[in-house]
């Protein structure tokens, strides 16, 4: 058995795992999608229930899995392929790595091509609250410090294609060559790192075992009508919340309302959005929400001392280490008001938007005017869960969630040999469970290749 190991995506569930690996000496080959590390919880702004800053506990560990000499790091890359060798059982991967158009060996990461880029398009990373450049990094504390092109918005790369189609005539009415428009990154960078002729590559590795680590998304707002279908633009869900919140998001921590700016001075939280709803939603319970949720509330009432949180929920679950005394600190020293009941429906009206709902405990209809919205929407697999789990022949659930071959004892173990899983992509969890699982499927690979060496 080759003594390396294969980890896909790298969010804090796969960077824990690959540092952990790494740190007891085997190589490992961390491949992630995005152009840098870090999954959601680069997008955090503090968390529960210490209020520690996302980010500032993150960086550290991005920082080492970027500089780790056992570490292979592959970043805006997926897994082509992946073949059993039917000899010693490795496995022959075949990672794609994107084209970034940009030559990251002589790249800086000086920033002046995002600086001069004219162009601005929504951010996903900022979950449509904020903009990026076309040319652009996920976040100023991106690991690697590289930027990519996104070449479906990028002027320069859509006139050169359609010059070279023939969509553009190939000279001008002056009889000149036609040239592509814009180019400002190719005329700034300092280091002729453009790279407008760059094409997809794709490596082989040769790995021993597998863990994979591909995490979770949130329940679409669109599928959610009668919380407005994501039409309306200051009901937003809790990952647009965590980055207006945080000091690096697209407002610096100032909770301000998406449509107008201005600070919103009553909130409303609607818990459970698309979870435990087997009919609209999903059957589950998304496990993170109600913290998040507290969290939220506390955070706001830090920003908008004279603003009014409440908080919707069916029923409160908070069962981890000091979370009650989390939940009881929001109520009972940031005055945030909880209402146990199910919101019917919301919509605007005028600047407001009218939240419909029930309090179940003193049995009366509720309505708000709210100047904004968050909804704690469930938590879901990725889509590109599944095409990991047919590639590598794992089990899912009825719900698309990665399952272990026996739940209770070996929760991080596949059914199938020497493939483990951790993280959200086997279900919701916190960061400290995705961190405890993440390490617990590195020992088992560690432990692999460790009686590999003793019977060799
Ligand atoms: C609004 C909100 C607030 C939260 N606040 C807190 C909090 O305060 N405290 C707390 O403990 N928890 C909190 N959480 C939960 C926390 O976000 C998760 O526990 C944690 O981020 C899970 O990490 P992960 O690595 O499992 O998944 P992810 O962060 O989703 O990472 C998965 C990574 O895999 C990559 N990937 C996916 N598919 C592929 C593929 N096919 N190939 C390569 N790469 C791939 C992704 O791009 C991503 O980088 C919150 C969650 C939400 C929604
Ligand atoms: S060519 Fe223009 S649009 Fe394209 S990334 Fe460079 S600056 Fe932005
Ligand atoms: S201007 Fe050039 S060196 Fe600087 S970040 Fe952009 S590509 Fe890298």
């Amino acid at each position: 058995m080759i003594e390396r190991a294969l980890v896909i995506g790298a969010g804090i569930a796969g960077i824990q795992a690959a540092l952990d690996i790494a740190n007891s000496g085997y190589e490992v080959v961390l491949v992630e999608k995005e152009p840098s590390i870090g999954g959601h919880m680069a997008q955090l702004s503090e968390t529960f229930p210490t209020l520690d800053c996302s980010q500032c506990i993150l960086t550290p560990r991005t920082v080492e899995v970027g500089h780790h000499e056992k570490i292979r790091l592959y970043t805006y890359s997926e897994i082509e392929s992946i073949q059993k060798d039917s000899n010693d059982g490795d496995f022959n991967v075949t990672i794609r790595r994107r084209a970034a158009y940009i030559d990251w060996d002589k790249c800086t990461g000086c920033g002046a091509c995002q600086e001069k880029c004219p162009f601005k398009v929504e951010s996903i990373f900022e979950r449509g609250i904020g903009p990026r450049k076309v040319v652009y990094t996920l976040s100023p504390q991106a690991v690697p410090n590289k930027p990519v092109i996104d070449a479906e918005n990028c002027r320069y790369l859509q006139s050169l294609w359609d010059i070279q189609a023939g969509r553009i005539p190939a000279v001008d009415k002056n009889g000149n060559p036609a040239k592509p428009k814009c180019g400002a990154c190719l005329k700034f960078c300092p280091t002729e790192a453009i790279d407008f002729e760059q094409k997809d590559s794709l490596i082989e590795e040769k790995v021993g075992a597998i863990i994979v680590a591909t995490g979770y998304d949130l329940f679409p707002q669109n599928r959610l009508p009668e919380y407005g279908g994501g039409k309306i633009p200051d009901v937003v869900d809790g990952l647009a919340f965590e980055r207006l919140l945080a000091a690096s998001g697209p407002t610096a921590g100032k909770v301000l309302r998406p449509s107008d700016g201005k600070p919103p001075l009553e909130v409303v939280f609607i818990q459970c959005s698309g979870s435990r709803d087997p009919e609209r939603g999903v059957p589950y319970c998304s496990k993170i929400c109600c913290m998040y949720t507290a969290k939220q509330a506390i955070l706001y009432k830090h920003r908008i001392p004279q603003g009014q949180a409440y908080v919707f929920y069916i029923d409160v679950r908070a069962g981890g280490k000091g979370y009650e005394e989390f939940l009881n600190r929001a109520q009972e020293e940031d005055g945030v008001v909880y209402l146990r009941g199910k919101v019917s429906k919301l919509f605007r009206e005028g600047d407001k938007i009218i939240v419909k709902g029930a309090d179940t405990l003193s049995n009366r209809t509720v309505e708000i005017a709210a100047d904004m919205v968050v909804l704690a929407t469930a938590v879901i697999p990725r889509a590109t869960s599944r095409k990991i789990a047919e590639m590598l022949n794992l089990e899912m659930d009825e719900n698309g969630f990665f399952t272990a071959s026996n739940e209770e004892l070996e929760p991080v173990v596949s059914a199938e040999p020497r493939i483990f899983l951790a993280g959200t992509g086997l279900g919701p969890k916190d960061i400290p469970e995705t961190v405890a699982q993440a390490s617990g499927a590195a020992a088992k690979v560690l432990s692999m290749f460790q009686r590999e060496k003793v019977t060799a």
